[in-house]
């Protein structure tokens, strides 16, 4: 296999692969070449790439030299369409949100793999980029909160007198909110968290954090871990619930979130409103429509003395780590698609592989996207 990583385009601080895991491709057979500066912005040198077997290359020459690309976000349009039906995409690239990449990506008949499509089973557990780099929004996400609070997360005796420790609220408590509960209680915060899955109450209060609970939900332990459709009653209770619980709060961070769809709106105006003058709204789910009505992606805003601040590139900010658990999670990944000479075997009968390939010879093998592109 001939392997091209790509540095990344824009504001974009990672690289898909530090040089400890391109050392392991190389010892696995895999001829490496690497876009030249493509790890400068994650504190990467070129030698250090060097010094691990890699060669450095101009974009141009990368583009024609490999046969599989590996970069973190989404290619430009411009970039799909110097590639040919030789060559394998890989990055985490949204298909469902993007279709216009798969489009493109079908017209030259690129064989594409989606990161974000990687199953949630536990053999793909060590894959799945998604988990990854909500642990660390959730991690960022809550130092920024503290940084931004004009108050102490820790309750504090002093001479000075008592500090009255901070209230955070987390709205979803998937990957990126069970962290961020975790990090909240670490530095001394008093942490409320809500999800539509009734089975993470559990979670939450392991970590020491309350459930936030309404009364007269529809059972969803037989639905495999998914979220049930509830009744329009319960829906209004449970909004009530978190308005009331938001006025109280210092901090909100917000992580729900549904595959491939618009975030569910959980903070309309009207409890922005009744939060206190300095409270902070941390919205991670900001690139996905937000779930507070106010966001604005990659903005902060104040409305009546609340900051809300729309982000969904905390990974991006934490260059080195983030760039270390992707590339692990990518390098798993390939491991499935070389074969033990190291070359590119691509194995459709392997449920990992089958599931996150986009597309393959002009064809869409992943049925999710399939339904939302044709
Ligand atoms: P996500 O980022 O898609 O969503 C975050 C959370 O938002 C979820 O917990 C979801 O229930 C919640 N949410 C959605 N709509 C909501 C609403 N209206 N109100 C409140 N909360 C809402 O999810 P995620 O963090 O990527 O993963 C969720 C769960 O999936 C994890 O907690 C885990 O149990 C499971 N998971 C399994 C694997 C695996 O088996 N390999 C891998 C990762 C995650």
């Amino acid at each position: 296999m001939i392997l091209g990583l790509l540095k990344e385009q824009g504001e974009e601080q990672r690289v898909a692969l530090l040089p400890e895991i391109v050392s392991k491709l190389v010892q696995a057979k895999v001829e490496v070449y690497v876009e030249k500066d493509a790890g400068a912005s994650a504190f990467q040198t070129n030698e250090a790439y060097e010094n691990v077997g890699a060669s450095i290359l101009d974009r141009t020459e990368l583009l024609k030299k490999a046969e599989v690309f590996v970069q973190i976000g989404e290619p430009s349009l411009e970039l799909i369409r110097q590639l040919n039906d030789k060559q394998v995409w890989i990055s985490q690239y949204n298909p469902l949100w993007n279709t216009d990449l798969v489009k493109a990506f079908l017209a030259n008949g690129v064989t594409s793999f989606s990161m974000d499509s990687i199953p949630r089973t536990t053999r793909a557990q060590s894959m799945d980029v998604l988990s990854s780099m909500a642990t660390v929004a959730g991690y960022k996400a809550v130092l920024e909160a503290a940084n931004e609070l004009p108050n102490f997360f820790p309750m504090f005796m002093t001479a000075a007198g008592t500090i009255r420790p901070a209230t955070v609220l987390i709205l979803g408590a998937g990957v990126a909110g069970l962290q961020a509960i975790a990090i909240a209680r670490k530095l001394g915060a008093q942490v409320e968290a809500f999800d539509v899955r009734a089975a993470v109450k559990e979670e939450v209060n392991s970590l020491g954090a309350r459930f936030v609970e309404v009364e007269g939900a529809i059972d969803d332990s037989a639905a495999g871990g998914y979220a049930v459709e509830q009744t329009d009653e319960f829906k209004k209770k449970q909004q009530e619930a978190i308005n009331d619980h938001a006025a109280k709060a210092d901090v909100v961070i917000c992580t729900a979130q549904i595959p491939g769809r618009k975030a569910p709106l959980l903070i309309p105006t009207e409890a922005v409103e009744r939060m206190r003058p300095g409270a902070v709204i941390i919205d991670l789910a900001a690139s996905t429509g937000g779930n507070c009505e106010l966001t604005r992606n990659n903005e902060t805003l104040i409305h009546n003395e609340v900051k809300i601040i729309g982000q969904s590139g905390y990974p991006s900010l934490m260059p080195i780590d983030a760039s270390k658990m992707f590339g692990k999670n990518v390098f798993n990944f390939l491991q499935l698609l070389i074969s033990e000479e190291g070359d590119l075997n691509l194995n459709f009968e392997d449920d990992i592989v089958k599931g996150t390939c986009i597309t393959h010879q002009s064809e869409i093998l992943n049925e999710r996207v399939k339904s939302v592109v044709e």
